[in-house]
């Protein structure tokens, strides 16, 4: 007996006016349906917005603190509700129990991080040019929320954004990806076992055109927060009007690798950005800029790696590489490979769809002798398929690098002092790691990229910025008018 899932609505869960519903398989074993979800359309949307602004004024007056105790027990409860958590999301998303439940830990300590900010929410004081009178700014909440979140982090993504939603005293609707329902609707579940006041939060499951477009249009909405495609980032800016537009988008995230790098240390990152999460993350190595001198050993050495990947169904520990999301993405992957050889790359490894699986798989992919203009070397796949250049130098190498239109993250490998800070201070990317992949944010820092991979910060001590407004205040206490700007 398949589940039915329903939209949260004002504090009840419903079903969509459309009176529609759709499917969707394990995309390890697409014959496995795990639901029925709602369809959600425009009303829906509608309704969800309404309720989000008739709970907006007395949420934004509960004192910052109060809001944060609300996180903390969410925190809880996502603790004791881990492991279920980890393998839902492995069977919906399709990446390894390990890779889960490392996502669930990061729900974890969002919610803890995000929770103190309960306690800060830090405006500044400013001295006055003027006798007898005090400066300062506060953070007062913008107003709903519209939460737009992609299947690859169906928990982490949207839980972040939740979080910071509700601290920062807004309210929200939460629009989650159509291929990962069930991990949205858990995630509200929990939230709701909090206590949380009706209409605070509120979840509509359906399409972007529709659902995702009501929520960017309306004008009820004062914040966005979107992470996906850059396109659709684009499509978001161009018809939302005048609101706050908080974007995270895609990346094409180079991993240098110099001369004097240790080059066992430069592979373990390889294998790490490349393949974790089948290469389905924002922050995925798809680029390895590697330094002619060295190419031909690291390569051999990162092909016995990738020979020892085993892809397979997440919920088997054995498992390395787990499934694609989908048989659109399974395509995408398999039409860039071609690309790519049609272009003049050689493939070193890969490519093959394992005959024994039934679900979305793609084999650990590596293609070699790539050139910075090709469209390998250019665009977002969004798979495990990583793409070899060659620099003779590290301005060549910072050149390659910066030849895309994305600018998210970025990595070096080297031992040496100078090219570490000429690619901290030359690499266009939001992130740069030294000695370490592309991939690992850690909460307490800010996260986000340049060009077009975003407009935002999350996390750290940024990531309030996205949920508040900030106001200036000026008291004067002196009794007369003080006038500015006189000479
Ligand atoms: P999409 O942009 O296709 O979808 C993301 C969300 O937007 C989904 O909920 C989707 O709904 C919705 N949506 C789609 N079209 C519209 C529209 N016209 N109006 C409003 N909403 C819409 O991205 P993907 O799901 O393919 O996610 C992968 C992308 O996300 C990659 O580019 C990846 O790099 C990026 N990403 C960025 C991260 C970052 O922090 N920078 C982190 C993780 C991923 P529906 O599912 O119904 O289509």
């Amino acid at each position: 007996m398949v589940s039915t899932f329903k939209l949260f609505i004002n504090g009840e869960w419903v079903s969509s006016e459309s009176g529609e519903t759709y499917t969707r398989g394990n995309p390890a074993d697409p014959d496995e349906i795990l639901g029925k979800f709602q369809k959600g359309n425009v009303k829906d949307a509608q309704r969800a917005i309404e309720a989000a602004q008739n709970a907006l004024e007395s949420w934004s007056d509960t004192p910052a603190p109060t809001r944060a105790e609300y996180l903390i027990k969410a925190a809880n409860l996502l603790i004791t509700h881990k492991e279920d958590l980890a393998r839902g999301l492995t069977r919906e998303m399709g990446k390894t129990l390990k890779d889960s439940k490392a996502e669930v830990q990061e729900a974890i300590d969002l919610a803890f991080y995000i929770a103190a900010e309960g306690r800060r929410l830090f405006g500044l004081t400013v001295p006055s040019e003027k006798p007898d009178k005090f400066a300062m700014t506060v953070r007062l909440p913008i107003g709903v929320a519209g939460l737009i979140t992609p299947w690859n982090f169906p928990i982490a993504i949207p839980a972040r954004k939740i979080f910071y939603t509700l601290v920062c005293g807004n309210t929200a609707v939460l629009k989650p990806a159509s291929d990962t329902p069930i991990c949205a609707s858990k995630l509200v579940e929990l939230i709701e076992q909090t206590g949380i006041p009706k209409g605070v939060l509120n979840l509509v499951t359906g399409p972007g055109e529709t659902v995702g477009m009501t929520i960017i249009k309306d004008k009820r909405v004062r914040v966005i927060s979107f992470t996906g495609n850059k396109d659709t980032g684009a499509t978001i800016l161009r018809e939302a009007g005048l609101k706050r537009i908080n974007l995270e988008l895609g990346g094409k995230n180079p991993i240098i690798v110099m001369d004097d790098a240790d080059l066992k240390l430069a592979v373990d990152g390889v294998m790490w950005g490349g393949f974790e999460t089948s290469g389905q993350r924002c922050t995925a190595a798809s680029r390895v800029i590697v330094h002619e001198k060295v190419k031909e050993q690291f390569e051999q050495m990162l092909l016995e790696e990738v020979r020892k990947l085993r892809v397979g169904n997440g919920l088997d520990p054995k498992t390395d590489v787990g499934p694609l999301i989908n048989k659109a993405a399974q395509e995408k992957a398999r039409s860039y490979v071609e690309i790519g050889q049609s272009e003049g790359a050689k493939l070193l490894v890969g490519d093959h769809l394992p005959g024994n699986l039934k679900g979305w798989f793609f084999e650990p992919t590596i293609l070699t002798d790539c050139t910075r203009e090709m469209q390998v070397s250019q665009e977002e796949i969004f798979g495990p398929v990583v793409s070899v250049l060659a620099a003779k130098s590290i301005t060549e190498a910072i050149d390659i690098a910066n030849s895309v239109d994305y600018g998210l993250s970025s990595s070096i490998y080297t031992k040496s002092l100078r090219n570490v800070f000429l690619a901290i201070n030359k690499l266009q990317t939001g992130l740069t790691y030294v000695n370490s992949s592309t991939i690992g944010a850690e909460v307490q820092l800010p996260f986000g990229g340049i060009k077009q991979s975003g407009n935002t910060r999350e996390d750290g001590p940024e990531g309030v910025r996205e949920f508040t407004e900030l106001k200036t205040v000026y008291v004067d206490y002196s009794g007369k008018l003080q006038k500015t700007f006189l000479e």
